[in-house]
């Protein structure tokens, strides 16, 4: 009974109850949605200190700047080969099932709201680096944050023995205090899950899925393919453990990036299952993860290459290989540049249709199914980040 009454399981009995509650009860569904936010709020409240000292500490306790260095190499490795296998898969499936070449929808009478993303290089790089820390941390600007501690860690290492124990002793007991909070609020998983999704499903309905049955299908199709074969694979080859066994291990935190559709709300849950429940190093999840949840998004980047190509196959546009280099290239930029929060793939999505010459308005064709298919892209990029955090585990003394 004990284990029935898990909060996963519990959590998976608040999405269905929370989909037949949206679908039968749409309006009072919506009126619930406080009790999502609040969870959701207080999940957020924790991601900013975690990330700071979690990061803080992992580097400390990694010992020397060679290791950091050998750890941060080995990460970005990881991030980029599983984020570029994405949108090659991404590519490759969109052009085999070339979904809406039939013209099966075509309603760009709506209008988006959906501004272009006008980033330059300039702007990117500048982007990380905060030039005020203080500014930066109530913006809950996550990158320039990270930028920061990293200095500010790999600068510590460099403290007399004394000192450097300090900072870490303080920022290890912050650590800890806020794992003890996100337990608390894991606890509320199943109620903030039951408002979140039923509040999705009463707001949208599910009649755009089935509007946009082609498109989506694809983009499902090509996200279990990757989460399910390639990611595995990986899993099996580089990091000799069995992923199955991992996923049932850290199911929570993929039920959780499912409900709220955000990398950086399920941080605290993916680190506390990760660590306690995946035998995974503080170390090496404390690095791996904050990192991960902001820069490594396989699922965006899958899903991106075949929006793109959708939207150019409903518009009559034939894009050319060249073309799709390029998108190959600006999908694997967005998903960097995309923060670990509802829909912010769709607006980096404005980005990519720039590069290639597609009118971004065309967003609005796909804006009705984005937050079906949010919830699991975001799944998807929490997996790629715990897969990438027990692999790298191996690495490390
Ligand atoms: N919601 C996603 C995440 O938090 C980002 C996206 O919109 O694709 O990981």
């Amino acid at each position: 009974m004990k284990k029935l009454l898990k909060i996963e399981n519990l959590t998976i009995l608040a999405i269905f109850i929370g989909i037949a509650f949206g679908y039968y009860l749409p309006n009072m569904a919506i009126d619930f949605k406080i009790i999502g936010d609040v969870y959701i709020a207080l999940l957020k409240m924790l991601i900013l200190p975690l990330i700071f000292a979690s990061i803080f500490i992992a580097i400390l306790s990694l010992g020397s700047i060679e290791e950091f260095k050998d750890l941060g190499i080995k990460a970005f490795a990881y991030y980029l080969a599983t984020t570029s296998l994405a949108v090659g898969l991404g590519l490759i499936v969109v052009n085999i099932f070339n979904p809406g070449s039939g013209g099966d929808v075509v309603n760009i009478s709506q209008t988006s709201h959906i501004e272009a993303k006008n980033l330059s290089i300039h702007d990117f790089i500048l982007s990380f680096i905060p030039s005020n820390i203080f500014e930066a941390l109530s913006k809950g600007a996550i990158l320039p944050v990270i930028f920061f501690v990293v200095f500010f860690a790999i600068a510590s290492l460099k403290l007399q023995k004394q000192k450097r124990e300090l900072l870490y002793n303080f920022f290890d007991s912050v650590n800890d205090s806020m794992m003890v909070m996100a337990k608390w609020i894991i606890a509320l998983t199943p109620i903030g899950v039951f408002s979140l999704i039923g509040y999705t499903i009463g707001k949208n309905g599910l009649t755009p899925l089935i509007e946009l049955y082609s498109y989506a299908l694809t983009v499902l199709f090509a996200l279990f393919i990757h989460a399910l074969i390639t990611l595995p694979l990986i899993a099996y080859i580089i990091g000799k453990f069995n992923p199955f066994k991992y996923f049932s291990q850290i199911k929570e935190a993929l039920l959780i990036a499912f409900s709220t559709a955000s990398s950086s709300a399920t941080l605290p849950v993916s680190m506390e299952v990760c660590e306690q429940k995946g035998g995974v190093d503080k170390k090496v999840a404390g690095f791996i993860l904050p990192l991960g949840a902001t820069v490594n998004m396989d699922g965006t980047a899958l899903y991106e290459s075949i929006a793109v190509l959708f939207i150019a196959n409903i518009s009559g546009v034939d894009l050319t290989l060249s073309q799709q280099i390029i998108i190959f290239l600006t999908a694997t930029f967005a998903s960097i540049g995309a923060a670990g929060i509802p829909g912010a793939g769709l607006v980096m999505m404005t980005l990519i249709l720039d590069s290639v010459g597609l009118p971004i308005e065309y967003i609005s064709l796909i804006i009705a199914v984005d937050r079906f298919l949010d919830m699991f892209r975001t799944s998807i990029n929490v997996w790629g980040d715990l897969i990438g955090a027990k692999l790298l585990n191996r690495f490390i003394k």
